[in-house]
């Protein structure tokens, strides 16, 4: 199984006043109990780390556990693009990819910036997974950038507003989504609306629904699989989304 969406680093957690630190071995852990055998993870430490510097060592860490189990993402912030333009800090090989939050950096405000982290990406051929929200955030405002970069995997994060998934995804055959707080009744709608089943990747989320309720990592991300059955979304899209080749369907 492939979990497509996943974080490490500081997160509000429910019942505690300061965030709470995931570890790389939590995380890790916990996606390990459930029966993932690989994920992309990004970490909220974003937020805070403007040099990137912890994030490295965190994501070096999560290396240490997990190996080529973890597909780690770079989450690129607008104070960390200032003191690194071309993105030519972070550390060869650590990286697969890039993570980018509306909610975090303003990025359509700034879609010079924006454009750049794109094209950066595309050089390197790291694929971007991006936040979507419901009213703002949303698809119909990054479509226009989905556009522009033909070659790049996006991941949609999220795929909100759901009811504009459908138009993109048969728009533009490099776009994905995830199953990050999507329901199950959610992705079917989207199936029946004639989405392409190999463009909707499996993706948890964790530690993000412990913010909302006391639950457990694993238990969490064993019962959202569970309500699928698809190879594609549970495991071949995610690699196919990577870049990886087959054997994959
Ligand atoms: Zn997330």
């Amino acid at each position: 199984m492939f979990d497509a969406h996943v974080h490490m680093g500081y997160f509000p957690r429910w019942g505690k006043t300061e965030p709470y630190y995931y570890s790389p071995r939590r995380i890790f852990g916990a996606l390990s109990r459930a029966g993932v055998d690989e994920f992309i993870v990004s970490s909220t430490n974003a937020i805070w780390d403007v040099e990137g510097t912890s994030m490295h060592a965190e994501a070096r860490e999560m290396k240490r556990w997990a190996g080529q189990r973890a597909h780690i993402f770079f989450w690129v912030s607008l104070r960390y693009l200032e003191r690194d333009p071309c993105l030519v800090r972070l550390p060869e090989g650590l990286y697969e990819g890039v993570k980018l939050h509306g909610g975090e950096s303003p990025w359509l405000q700034k879609p010079e910036q924006l454009m750049r982290v794109l094209s950066l990406a595309r050089e390197r051929a790291f694929p971007v997974q991006i936040h979507t929200g419901k009213s703002d955030n949303g698809i119909g405002e990054y479509l226009p950038y989905c556009r522009r970069f033909p070659e790049l995997h996006i991941d949609l994060a999220h795929g909100l507003p759901h009811a504009d998934v459908a138009k993109a995804l048969a728009e533009l055959p490099h776009v994905y989504v995830d199953t990050a707080f999507v329901s199950p009744q959610t992705v079917q709608a989207w199936l029946d609306a004639g989405v392409d089943e190999r463009r909707i990747m499996f993706g948890s989320d964790i530690p993000a629904p412990q913010r909302h309720a006391k639950i457990g990592l694993s238990a969490y991300v064993r019962r959202e699989s569970q309500m699928f059955s698809s190879q594609h979304i549970l495991s071949d899209n995610a690699r196919r989304f990577l870049g990886q080749k087959p054997p994959y369907v």
